[in-house]
């Protein structure tokens, strides 16, 4: 069994390079994806262990995408940690509702995100990132 796979979609390039980096240098094998089409193109020849995905993506939003990911057999049980700029709580609970498996608030800090995905590829769930011992 090689590294997790991990599928990182994200608009914004910046935004975009810091999560796949945080992710790739703790040794996950990361692909990643500008936007909806780019990701279902990738998905469609390909199964990652867990998504990364933009809440806020220029044409088919972030919940838009996992409600198509959920509805699929093939795709419906991968993790989806959502990531947005929205802060408000009723967001997150809205977020949460939708079906995603944690919710991350830009800017996050690496360790977040690395715990939420670790937690997440353990069969733990950590909606929100919270350390534990
Ligand atoms: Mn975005």
């Amino acid at each position: 069994m090689g590294p997790s796979r991990i599928l990182v979609v994200e608009d914004n390039p910046l935004n975009r390079r810091l999560a796949v980096d945080v992710l790739r240098v703790v040794g996950y094998e990361v692909a990643e994806a500008e936007g909806a089409p780019q990701a279902r193109v990738w998905l469609a020849s390909s199964l990652p262990d867990l998504i990364v995905l933009d809440v806020s993506l220029p044409g088919t939003d972030g919940i838009t995408l996992l409600g198509q990911l959920r509805a699929d057999l093939r795709t419906r049980a991968i993790p989806i940690v959502a990531t947005t700029a929205l802060a408000m709580k009723t967001d997150r609970e809205r977020i949460l509702r939708a079906g995603f498996d944690a919710y991350l608030a830009k800017p996050f800090s690496p360790r977040v995100l690395r715990q939420v995905v670790g937690d997440l590829l353990q069969g733990r769930a950590n909606p929100t990132g919270a350390p534990h011992g």
